[in-house]
């Protein structure tokens, strides 16, 4: 499918070609998992008002309840997961009226020359956007992080910001991927899509919080050090960069000012590593 794949219809074209941080892409074999179903999430959606930093219009979008939804638990690179339905859904904001869009902590964040860029570059061709919707679908919740990317490429945001964009456009495609029943054939293809553009998502957060880490202070996309490598830690083992994930967990488990909780959590993962390690030793 491609990380901004449909958004031609939308008035934003070419962008096929379009590199986040102007490196190879690297494609990895496709896994797959077993669905949530989705109960009463109207209950927990409002709408919120924004004015658009870029446009200046006000617009009114769909937002979770503040006390609204809790995580029960956490994938292994902490990407929550919720018990009603999935709010990470409504993490990306755009404005119906010039397609400004960023990721909900960045997007007040915008100075007079990056709103200058958002206006030449998406509000000009950009056709229009349905915020009036009760709850999002997956594809819904897709179109507004491709936007938030294209938005912080098109701004020259800080790779942090960047990274954090991609991040939560991986956690969207996995939630999608998750809620498709694998054991229907018709879904096989669209899950594999779904796998590969995660992976790229991913390995794109990878190297932007790479670069921000030797280049912006902490705390970096509300992340401490210790939250941060452990991400990174994971990410590295998905992208086979084993002696970096290493490198990661050993950090935090020696590091005395990890928590217990955490220094568990690392040991853990340690062992993740380990194992696919010699799952790939095997296999070759
Ligand atoms: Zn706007």
């Amino acid at each position: 499918m491609g990380l901004f794949s449909g958004l031609e219809k939308f008035g934003l074209k070419n962008l096929d070609e379009t590199e986040i941080y102007e490196k190879q892409k690297e494609v990895i074999s496709p896994t797959v998992e077993i669905v949530t179903q989705e109960k009463k999430e109207e209950d927990f959606v409002i709408n919120r008002r924004y004015t658009c930093p870029v446009c200046g219009i006000e617009f009114v979008t769909r937002s979770v309840k503040v006390s609204g939804v809790r995580a029960n638990e956490r994938d292994t690179d902490l990407r929550p997961v919720f018990d009603v339905f999935d709010a990470l859904k409504y993490d990306a904001i755009s404005c119906d009226k010039c397609g400004y869009s960023a990721i909900n902590r960045y997007f007040k964040s915008v100075t007079s020359k990056q709103a200058s860029l958002i206006k030449e570059n998406v509000g000009r061709s950009f056709k229009g956007l349905d915020n009036n919707l009760l709850i999002y679908s997956y594809d819904d919740a897709i179109l507004r992080h491709k936007l938030a990317l294209v938005c912080s490429i098109v701004k020259k945001a800080k790779n942090s910001e960047k990274a954090y964009t991609c991040l939560k456009y991986a956690w969207v495609l996995r939630g999608k991927r998750l809620s498709l029943d694998i054991r229907d054939a018709a879904n096989h293809d669209m899950i594999k899509e779904l796998y590969v553009d995660e992976m790229d998502c991913l390995k794109n957060a990878y190297e932007g919080f790479e670069a921000a880490m030797s280049k912006e202070n902490y705390p970096i996309a509300g992340m401490d050090e210790i939250t941060l490598k452990y991400f990174m830690a994971d990410t590295a083992r998905k992208l086979k960069k084993f002696d970096v994930a290493m490198k990661f967990t050993g950090d935090i488990i020696t590091n005395k000012a990890t928590p217990a909780r955490i220094k568990d959590e690392a040991l853990k993962e340690k062992e993740l590593i380990k194992e696919d390690m010699k799952k790939l030793q095997n296999k070759n």
